[in-house]
C-alpha cells in the first residue's frame, strides 16, 4: 500500500492509502518526492474544474526510478535516476500525438487513469506512479526535485514564446505577472526581447522589474494601450502574451499590438466571457491571434535542460513547501492570490 492525497469532494482533499502500482515489465516505477500544485488542481479543489471524483489531482511532478520492468531498456534507464514524468494524459498514438504535437491530443483525457493508480486523475499528489518510459525525462543536473517540479508548467511557457515566433529585441508585452507571466518574462530575455509586463499588483511590478522586465505598466494608473504605443514610439508591440484569464483584457491585446503583431492567448477563461473586435483592425495590421495549451515532449525536453543547466532559475516562485500528509495547508496555501508556487513533497 502508499498514500496518496485524493480530492474526495469540492474543497476536500484527504489522505487515504491505496494500492502501490505494480510497473508493467516495459514500466518504470517511480517513486514521487515532489509535486508541484497548479492551478488546475486549484481549480479542481474549488469546483471550478469539474471532475469525476475521488480524484489524485497533481501534473507538475518530480521523482527517482525505483523499480525497472525487464523489458526497459537498461542503457537508458537505471535504478536511482532522478526525473520528471509528463504528457501522461497524452494518448501517444493519436493523428497530433503522431506528428509531435502531444498537447494537442486528440484524447487528452484529465480524468483518465494513470500511473496505475486505482483512482483517476493526474497522479502526482501520490507516493508512486508506473510509467512508460516514453513519460520520463531525465534531470541533468544537481538541481533539486522542487526545482524540477516546475518542468511541466515551463514547458507550457516554452510552448507558448516559441508560438511567439519573438525576434531578438523585439518589443513584446506581457499582461499579468504571476508565475506564468514571470516565466514568460524569464524566457523573453533569454531570447533578447524588450519585455513590458503590465502588472497591478505593486509588489509583483517590482519583482517583475528585478527579474528584468524592461518597462512595467499599472493597469489601474495608466491606460495599458496607450502606455504600449507611447513605449514603441507609436507602433505597437510585436507579440502579446495574455497571462490574465479576463476577457477584456483579450480585445485590448489587440489594440496593443502593432502591425504584424502576435497576441498569444495563454491563459484559459472561467468564465469565458465572449468578446467583441474589429475583423477590419485584424486585417489592416496583419494581427495574427493564437492560443497555446500544454506541451509537447520537446518543449520538455528543453524545459528540462533550461532547469538542469540553470538556464532559468524559478526558485523564487517556490512560495512554500508542505509535505504530502499537511495537503490540506498546501492547498489553501496554494490558492492564496499572493503566493505563486506551493509544492507539496513526498
Ligand atoms: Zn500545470
Ligand atoms: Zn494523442
Amino acid at each position: 500500500m502508499m498514500k496518496a492525497a485524493v480530492f474526495t469532494h469540492i474543497g476536500q482533499i484527504e489522505i487515504e492509502d491505496i494500492q502501490k502500482p505494480v510497473p508493467k515489465s516495459d514500466e518504470l516505477l517511480i517513486h514521487l518526492k515532489a509535486c508541484a500544485i497548479c492551478t488546475w488542481e486549484q481549480r479542481v479543489y474549488q469546483g471550478v474544474n469539474k471532475v469525476e471524483l475521488p480524484f489524485i489531482g497533481g501534473h507538475e511532478m518530480a521523482g527517482i526510478i525505483e523499480e525497472i520492468g525487464p523489458e526497459v531498456d537498461t542503457c537508458k534507464w537505471h535504478l536511482g535516476d532522478r526525473v520528471v514524468i509528463g504528457l501522461l494524459n497524452s494518448c501517444g498514438k493519436c493523428h497530433y500525438c503522431l506528428n509531435g504535437q502531444q498537447g494537442a491530443c486528440e484524447n487528452f483525457d484529465h480524468s483518465k487513469f494513470v500511473g496505475g493508480l486505482p483512482i483517476r486523475g493526474m497522479g502526482g499528489f501520490s507516493e508512486y506512479l508506473a510509467v512508460s518510459p516514453n513519460n520520463v525525462f531525465k534531470i541533468k543536473g544537481d538541481i533539486s526535485f522542487e526545482i524540477a517540479s516546475l518542468t511541466e508548467p515551463l514547458s507550457c511557457v516554452v510552448h507558448s514564446v516559441e508560438r511567439g515566433e519573438v525576434n531578438f529585441g523585439s518589443d513584446v508585452v506581457v499582461i499579468g505577472a504571476g508565475i506564468m507571466g514571470m516565466l514568460h518574462l524569464l524566457l523573453l530575455k533569454r531570447k533578447s526581447a524588450r519585455v513590458i509586463v503590465s502588472e497591478p499588483d505593486d509588489e509583483r511590478r517590482k519583482l517583475a522589474v528585478q527579474l528584468g522586465a524592461d518597462e512595467v505598466i499599472d493597469p489601474l494608473k495608466e491606460d495599458p494601450v496607450e502606455k504600449v504605443r507611447l513605449l514603441t514610439d507609436g507602433r505597437g508591440a510585436e507579440a502579446v502574451f495574455i497571462t490574465t484569464p479576463l476577457s477584456r483584457i483579450a480585445t485590448q491585446s489587440i489594440y496593443m499590438s502593432g502591425k504584424l503583431g502576435k497576441i498569444i492567448i495563454y491563459s484559459s477563461y472561467h468564465p469565458d466571457v465572449p468578446v467583441e473586435f474589429s475583423p477590419n483592425l485584424i486585417h489592416k495590421k496583419m494581427i495574427s491571434i493564437t492560443g497555446t495549451a500544454n506541451s509537447n515532449i520537446s518543449d520538455f525536453e528543453k524545459s528540462i535542460r533550461l532547469l538542469s543547466y540553470k538556464q532559468i532559475d524559478p526558485s523564487i516562485f517556490i512560495s512554500g513547501v508542505y509535505e504530502l500528509a499537511e495537503c490540506k495547508k498546501a492547498l489553501t496555501e496554494a490558492i492564496k492570490p499572493e503566493n505563486f508556487r506551493v509544492i507539496m513533497r513526498i
